[in-house]
């Protein structure tokens, strides 16, 4: 049985204080800016999201072309063709693709034509050569021909002026091939976002460096470059920064100039070295926030003069968690995309999932098929230090608000880590 929660309050927090995950995430969303297009050569627009509807200015095909290796023939010739009585006609000529000028066709008279090849003048099919004796000088029909067979006529494809691709729409490798065979080889398009991650903490060293007792290596910084990249944006780190006043604003005053937005972890807490809110704020404006969730309670939203910033808890699985409930949306949005959620899929507990009062619990699970559900099992301890519990899931099994345990069998929704 799912257990739902009473009044009350929730680990220390009043439930009153808390912010609901969605409201957060609306926040947030607020404040990301139009992005700006920039014009990029058409391979190098792959998986952007296009500026511009784009009409196409040709028609494809461009002309009249045989779909088969085979002959260009005039489709009365061969009505009484049959197997057993086939009709022999000279071959005038040969017409392969590419080629510009073209024999005439006549009744009574064939060309061998390849695939691509504009029809020559005066025919009005093509039968394909296996369908013939295959002969050079001479070839011999076993069948009739109808008028059109194996010809591709022209705009079949595309017509002049309409459609192709649509603004808001990600650049497919089919639409490539499409825009190529229109003659469009420059789009418009939203540029990758520009992320700078920014870690601080005391305690922290290089993944490179040997810590000290009480150090640690900064994973979040590496982690958070990896899930901008993996988001679609283009990470830029600002190596550590220490719990110091001066040394955040050093950090956030030199990358403005190049970021989009701003995904900062530690110091978003109560602690008192938790500069992070002051800075923010004295650079332009700051919200902390206790959202209604765990991992990853509190949470700061605000912007560095007009470049948005996203403050994550420092513990890793609540940076993670985090990060994909807030900043990849954001990041999605900054690329113009209208998909900025992950995908969700229903399973049943495997194990019982709990989560505290009045929050939403995002568990990491492993997804397991077993006849025809999906059952997420927790991938071990839930701590909020435990990296390796990420590293091992599939998606996060969502505990809602009103719920403090769901049951074995019982069912979940799974936000799936993957697309
Ligand atoms: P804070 O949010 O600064 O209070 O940090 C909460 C916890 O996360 C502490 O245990 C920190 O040592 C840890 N932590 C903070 N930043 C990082 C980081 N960049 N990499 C790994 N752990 C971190
Ligand atoms: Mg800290």
């Amino acid at each position: 049985m799912t257990r739902f929660v009473g009044q009350g309050r929730t680990e220390g927090t009043d439930a009153a204080e808390l912010v609901s995950v969605e409201d957060h995430l609306a926040g947030i969303l607020e404040g990301i800016p139009e992005a700006e297009p920039i014009e990029l050569r058409l391979v190098d627009a792959l998986g952007l999201v296009l500026a511009d509807d784009i009409s196409s200015e040709v028609e494809l095909p461009a002309f009249h072309n045989a779909a088969m290796d085979g002959y260009a023939v005039v489709a009365g010739d061969l009505v009484d063709a049959t197997q057993e009585a086939p009709t022999a006609l000279p071959v005038i000529g040969e017409v392969a693709a590419g080629m510009q000028e073209l024999p005439v066709v006549s009744s009574g008279r064939v060309v061998r034509i390849m695939t691509g090849a504009p029809i020559p003048p005066g025919a009005d099919a093509v039968v394909p050569v296996e369908l013939t004796s295959g002969g050079r000088a001479q070839v011999a029909f076993h069948t009739p021909a109808e008028v059109g067979q194996n010809v591709r006529g022209p705009g079949e494809d595309i017509q002049v002026g309409s459609p192709i691709v649509t603004a808001g729409r990600r650049l497919s490798p089919a639409d490539v091939a499409l825009l190529a065979a229109s003659g469009v080889t420059r789009v418009r398009c939203l540029p990758p976002p520009r992320v700078v991650v920014l870690s601080s903490g005391d305690e922290l060293v290089r993944a490179e460096d040997v810590p000290s007792t009480g150090q640690i290596r900064d994973s979040n910084g590496p982690m958070l470059a990896a899930l901008v990249r993996a988001a679609g944006g283009v990470p830029f780190s600002t190596g550590i920064v220490r719990d110091d006043r001066k040394a955040l604003m050093h950090a956030f005053d030199t990358n403005t100039g190049h970021a989009d937005l701003f995904v900062c972890t530690g110091g978003a807490s109560a602690g008192t070295r938790d500069l992070m809110p002051d800075v923010i704020a004295s650079l332009g404006e700051s919200h902390s926030v206790k959202v209604a969730m765990k991992p990853g309670m509190p949470q700061i939203r605000g912007r560095v003069g007009q470049v948005p910033v996203i403050g994550l808890p420092g513990n890793p699985v609540s940076a993670f968690v985090s990060f994909e409930v807030f900043a990849r949306p954001a990041i999605r949005r900054l690329q113009g995309r209208r998909d900025v959620a992950r995908p969700t899929v229903r399973a049943v507990a495997g194990e019982e999932l709990t989560a505290p009062p009045h929050k939403r619990g995002y568990t990491r699970v492993r997804l397991a098929r077993d006849e025809g559900r999906w059952v997420a099992h927790p991938t071990g301890p839930q701590g909020s230090h435990l990296i390796s519990s990420i590293s091992r899931a599939d998606g996060l099994a969502v505990v809602p608000e009103d719920a403090v345990e769901i049951a074995v069998g019982e069912q979940v929704v799974v936000h799936l880590l993957v697309d």
